[in-house]
């Protein structure tokens, strides 16, 4: 509770009663008295109007007073009514002003309704933002299924206006289809883990698990599509090497993949993807370190949004759906497990998290 000197405008009021009513009214019942005194009346005549006069004068002064006092005690409430009424139609930038308060209870008053003015406008200026995110996510991802939804169906009609007819041309249109399902597939699944994180539906269950092993299996299931592009796959974990970290087993090990993936994706041919793991005492730090194209400079802290992608054409030609990193980002935040981004354009990318023990 905050406690105040005396408000200025109560001060003013006493001011101006001592210093102006008060000398006002002594000066002219004196003047009346000395006039009261020149007539030629009788001394109890002279005291009766003298009295009337003074009671007429102090009841005048009093009558004043009071209405000004009236007068006073209600403004603040009506500023303070005022500024709510401004704030509840829309204009959140309304305030009761503080400096004008007359009582530390009006004071309490309007510094209740500017917090719920500022309360209000803050509410409003990030709902304003969520519905921009998401009229943004939802073109976004309209314009992500268009694509192959459309290479479909244009693959699909050239093949039924006489193109099946041609063995060659057909085998090679419907494979093309299929390679554009295989792709709403993966940006479906994306999609839907992201929605299912967003909207917290995603429930983690942390357990201590093997991290060699997640790393280890990352491994052998990207080896195929690694050798495609003659890229060598290490890690520092020994055979059966057990480094126990908590988290969710599965969620984590979609964090590797999705990261071991891009680390494929976007290196050069004959390049290599090397996982490094630190162990520390109270953590894990893990390191996947590729000698790909690498992220400019100013382009490194955007890589975890959604649909941001540094090369749009590329990450499409690769398969990506501009999600993985996304989910990453989600996933990690969820384990409180800080990551970043190390890259030099032209020499590779390092992605770390660190992982609790
Ligand atoms: P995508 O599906 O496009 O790969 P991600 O969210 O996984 O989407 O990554 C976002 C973008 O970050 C990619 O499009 C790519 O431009 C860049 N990126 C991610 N990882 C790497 C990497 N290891 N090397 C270079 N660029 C990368």
């Amino acid at each position: 509770m905050m406690t105040r000197p005396l408000p200025p405008h109560s001060r003013l009021i006493i001011r101006r009663f001592l210093f102006v009513w008060l000398p006002i009214f002594t000066v002219i019942t004196a003047i009346v008295a000395v006039f009261i005194f020149r007539l030629s009346v009788n001394f109890s005549v002279q005291v009766l109007i003298f009295t009337t006069v003074a009671l007429l004068l102090n009841f005048l002064a009093l009558n004043t007073l009071t209405k000004l006092l009236h007068r006073m005690s209600e403004m603040p409430f009506l500023q303070i009514a005022e500024a709510a009424k401004l704030v509840s139609g829309g204009v959140t930038t309304a305030r009761a002003p503080l400096e004008t308060m007359p009582t530390s209870e009006a004071f309490r008053a309007a510094e209740a309704v500017n917090s719920l003015a500022d309360k209000a406008g803050k509410d409003i200026a990030e709902m304003k933002k969520l519905e921009r995110v998401r009229s943004e996510f939802l073109g976004n991802v309209s314009h992500e299924l268009r694509t192959p939804i459309f290479s479909i169906q244009g693959y699909l009609e050239t093949l039924l206006d006489g193109a099946l007819e041609d063995k060659d041309v057909s085998r090679k249109f419907v494979e093309r289809a299929h390679q554009n399902t295989k792709r709403l597939n993966v940006l479906l699944s994306d999609l839907i883990d992201i929605s299912k994180i967003e909207s917290g539906e995603m429930r983690l269950s942390f357990r201590y698990f093997n991290l060699c092993d997640i790393i280890r299996e990352t491994i052998g299931s990207l080896e195929f599509q690694a050798t495609q592009s003659e890229i060598e796959l290490t890690s520092t974990c020994q055979n059966d090497q057990e480094l126990m970290v908590y988290g969710d087993k599965e969620r984590l090990g979609q964090v590797i993949v999705n990261i071991m993936q891009n680390a494929i994706k976007y290196n050069h041919e004959k390049g290599s993807v090397r996982v490094v793991v630190e162990t520390r005492p109270q953590d894990v730090k893990v390191r996947i370190i590729d000698t790909g194209i690498g992220i400019p400079e100013e382009q490194k802290s955007r890589i975890f949004e959604r649909f941001y992608r540094v090369d749009a054409g590329r990450s499409r030609s690769v398969g990506g759906t501009g999600l993985g990193l996304a989910i990453v980002k989600h996933i990690l935040e969820a384990h409180q497990a800080p990551f970043g981004v190390e890259s030099t354009l032209g020499v590779g990318t390092e992605i770390w998290m660190v992982l609790k023990r």
